[in-house]
């Protein structure tokens, strides 16, 4: 068993998943428990180079349940991790509530995350085999 299942077998006997689901998610946070409800929900991610706006770094697809993250323009490592959280927060909000959202909000939400807690984003580039190249 890898070390991503290990840490899902543990976070499931330490947590009510249903129980967590109705009460957690209007919390200000993205959290670990958040990325493997979604990983477990069949959310997937992937880094290609570009999208079809090329200024853009990356995007939540809601019709196939994927998050992207478009190389070409991301510029560090902090930046590639901000930017996955940022797309987590989008597609936790999209399953989660349909409530309309703000985009500076969610930005907010991923710098907050990442400044208090960056293992978050580690363990979702962990858990999606994701790696910034860092050729940028
Ligand atoms: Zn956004």
């Amino acid at each position: 068993m890898n070390n991503c299942k290990l840490f899902i077998k543990f976070y499931k006997q330490q947590f009510n998943l249903n129980k967590y689901k109705a009460k957690l998610f209007s919390t200000q946070m993205l959290k670990i428990m958040d990325v493997i409800w979604m990983y477990e929900e069949g959310m997937t991610a992937k880094v290609i180079s570009r999208l079809k706006n090329p200024d853009q770094k990356g995007e939540y697809r809601p019709d196939k349940d994927e998050i992207v993250i478009a190389a070409d323009n991301i510029k560090s490592e902090d930046d590639f991790n901000i930017t996955l959280v940022h797309e987590l927060i989008h597609a936790r909000n999209d399953l989660l509530y349909s409530k309309k959202e703000l985009e500076n909000e969610v930005e907010k939400e991923a710098l907050k995350t990442y400044n208090l807690n960056p293992g978050v984003a580690l363990f979702a580039r962990q858990i999606y085999k994701i790696d910034y190249n860092g050729k940028n």
